[in-house]
């Protein structure tokens, strides 16, 4: 069930900390381990053209806590690719304090079992960190499981997101990272940004064992090449974390939402991949062989 928020709350100037946040969704069977509480946070640089949240993309307005293009790279974003995310006509979202979310969320802590708890996706959740970390500090403090799902675009050795993710990493069990193409050209014509950041998270989280799930989104025609998928395979192979890797058929769900918001869709001409080209990413990506997250099932 998703439950979207249709009411912006008002912010008061006595809570400093404040996170957006588009929809939640209560019993999640895919985004991590056991049923998992979803919370899906407003913002995304990222414009992925398979993407199918666009309602997503728009920045929350937070004067507290703004998020600024410095850190969300809109700047850099590509001439062709169209920054309607930012003119406010496309999305709505709730402000929650790190509590308030968590009490949420805690209303389902009965189903967490066999390795179940919350997950945060988006939009980036990485563009809050903040909120994030306060909101899985609380988590962690109960024992509840906190996985995070993430597009990576954020990441930078650079202060002040390098401290603020050392803080957020203490309170995360597992990441849910987006690998949506291997090549950083091609990542950039497909979601408006490279990928250089994005793979050196992945070497970082390998450097400190922070457990990943890795999702590829098979898109005919851009992502499955025999040159890609093995450039994918000898990149994923050589981390030591990686739980899972899963590839997931790229499908037109979200059309409608690009429709609906007036965005011209880039991939009208693209199928989804017949099960034969499924079979032969599987085959070729080894997940057979990343059985780490059998352990919480
Ligand atoms: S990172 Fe996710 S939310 Fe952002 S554009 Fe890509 S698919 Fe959409």
């Amino acid at each position: 069930m998703l439950s979207h928020v249709p009411v912006m709350r008002m912010y008061s100037t006595d809570s400093p900390l404040l996170g957006a946040v588009h929809s939640t969704e209560s019993f999640g069977a895919v985004d991590g381990p056991g049923v998992r509480f979803l919370i899906f946070f407003q913002g995304c640089p990222m414009r992925c053209q398979f993407c199918h949240n666009p309602d997503t993309w728009q920045l929350p307005n937070d004067p507290q806590n703004p998020i600024t293009s410095h850190d969300t790279g809109t700047d850099n974003l590509s001439p062709q690719i169209p920054k309607y995310a930012n003119d406010g006509k496309c999305s709505s979202y709730t402000f929650y304090t790190p509590q308030e979310l968590y009490s949420l969320a805690k209303r389902y802590r009965s189903y967490w079992k066999n390795g179940g708890g919350i997950t945060v996706s988006g939009g980036e959740p990485l563009l809050q960190i903040d909120f994030l970390t306060e909101f899985f500090r609380l988590a962690k403090s109960e024992q509840v499981h906190t996985a995070l799902d993430t597009s990576g675009h954020p990441f930078t050795r650079q202060q002040p997101f390098w401290g603020k993710f050392e803080q957020l990493m203490k309170y995360t069990d597992l990441i849910l990272l987006d690998l949506k193409h291997i090549d950083p050209k091609c990542h950039q014509k497909l979601t408006g940004h490279s990928n250089e950041n994005i793979l050196d998270l992945a070497q970082h989280l390998s450097e400190i064992g922070k457990p990943i799930w890795i999702r590829h989104v098979l898109v005919p025609g851009i992502n499955d090449s025999l040159e890609y998928l093995s450039r994918l395979d000898h990149f994923v192979s050589s981390l030591k974390n990686v739980e899972r890797l899963e590839v997931l058929p790229y499908h037109t769900h979200g059309v409608p939402k690009w429709k609906a918001l007036g965005i011209p869709y880039p991939l009208e001409d693209i199928n989804p991949p017949t099960k034969e080209q499924l079979t032969l990413a599987n085959q070729l990506l080894h997940t057979d062989s990343y059985t780490g997250y059998q352990k919480l099932l």
